[in-house]
């Protein structure tokens, strides 16, 4: 596949993957598309050699596998959700002349690019239907419904010098003069747009907003990529398209949700997901076990590049470029699971197929982030690296990465099962 096609690609994957929900819905009709069969884990599973295979957790999580002779998987791990602004279960407040919503940040949100934008609202939607029957539905409002207004720098002389944003009072989005807005006749009327006329009650709601702004190429040789949630989309197109470009080799891809709250959850990477789906693969626990010591996990997540406004916040000798390659993450404290090993095996992939690779360490004096490796890691007990692609503005409403980096993961974990 050639740089173009993967990224055009990528821009539609961005654009129609407004929350975990429609990422994972997009990433399961990819599968269905490539041959992949869905597994329902509710269900007898009857796995057979030289097929490959799909199965989704809370419509937010999803594997998806080949099943075949060879147990040295390697497996893709990557995240579906990214920081955003929630709505509240009870999420109308009318005052001041306006209709807005009380909002929850999710994750660690940089919430000032979100001021001023056209914001839009999706997710996952709970009802009782007129079978009696609680069903769920994901909507997509798609066009700009609200807005979070910043305060005038007339009304906040020292904004520009310093600015402090209460995450209770200062960003609820508004979304209408009139108050005559009902939110149950609107919720019900996105349903009707999503094909479901028939609800009866609606019960509960994970609804956020986003911005309508599309992913878009930027720069004057189109050097950037510009979009939300690149953090981690980015890396879930990468592992979606790898393993749908493998036939016969031992290939796993993991998305999960939460873990930009720490992935605790049923969901999660740190709840039983991947053990359980390996376990069906693998019911006797001598084999299993063969697999787990013989696979690997590259745990692909973005990575911050050096800001070229505050080159001080990195080590100058881990200090990553946009462009420059894929990031090998290394963390002393094991916030990434990197070790000699794992990290030699890729360097010898990339170096075989002239790769470029690059590597990050936080600077010693700064907290570091940590990703799904080391929770993937020290659970299964499968030898982890932690990747990454060069990231500005790392869970802004609006992040940028370069426009080669992700093309180029893509090609070395293809070169893993080549
Ligand atoms: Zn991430």
């Amino acid at each position: 596949m050639t740089k173009q096609d993967f990224n055009e690609g990528l821009l539609g994957f961005l654009d129609a993957s407004p929350t975990p929900f429609h990422a994972t819905q997009n990433m399961a009709g990819m599968f269905a598309n490539a041959g992949f069969i869905k597994l329902h884990e509710e269900q007898k599973w009857k796995l057979e050699k030289g097929k490959k295979y799909y199965v989704t957790r809370n419509d937010s999580s999803i594997i998806a596998f080949t099943c075949t002779q060879d147990k040295n998987y390697v497996m893709v791990g990557v995240h579906t959700d990214s920081p955003n602004l929630k709505l509240k279960p009870n999420p109308i407040i009318k005052e001041h002349g306006v209709v807005k919503f009380g909002v929850e940040p999710y994750g660690g949100v940089l919430l000032n690019p979100w001021f001023d934008r056209d914001l839009s609202l999706a997710g996952r939607v709970t009802y009782l239907d007129s079978n009696n029957m609680i069903k769920d539905a994901l909507i997509d409002a798609k066009k700009p419904i609200a807005i979070i207004p910043s305060l005038a720098i007339h009304l906040e002389r020292d904004a520009n010098s310093s600015k402090s944003i209460n995450a209770q009072t200062d960003i609820s989005p508004i979304l209408s003069t009139s108050d005559e807005f009902n939110f149950d006749e609107f919720l019900k009327e996105q349903l009707k747009i999503s094909g479901i006329p028939d609800v009866k009650e609606l019960y509960a709601n994970e609804l956020s907003l986003y911005d309508t702004q599309n992913a878009s190429f930027v720069g004057l040789n189109n050097d950037f990529i510009a979009s939300a949630r690149l953090d981690n989309l980015l890396c879930c197109y990468v592992g979606m398209l790898s393993i749908c470009s493998i036939d016969d080799k031992p290939m796993l891809f993991i998305a999960s949700d939460h873990e930009e709250v720490g992935s605790e959850s049923t969901s999660g990477a740190g709840g039983s997901f991947l053990e359980n789906t390996l376990r069906r693969l693998y019911p006797d626990y001598e084999e299993y076990m063969q697999m787990i010591r013989s696979s690997l996990m590259i745990s692909a997540d973005n990575a911050h590049a050096i800001h070229p406004n505050f080159p001080s916040k990195h080590d100058s000798k881990h200090a990553p470029h946009i462009n420059k390659g894929s990031v090998i993450k290394v963390n002393s404290n094991q916030r990434y699971a990197s070790n000699s090993k794992t990290i030699s095996r890729f360097m010898n992939v990339a170096s075989s197929l002239s790769e470029p690779i690059q590597s990050f360490v936080t600077r010693s004096d700064m907290g570091c982030g940590s990703t799904i490796g080391p929770i993937t890691a020290s659970r299964l007990g499968i030898d982890t690296i932690d990747v990454g692609l060069p990231t500005f503005a790392m869970h802004s409403i609006r992040e940028l990465c370069g426009s080669d980096d992700a093309h180029s993961l893509y090609k070395i974990i293809l070169g893993f099962s080549s």
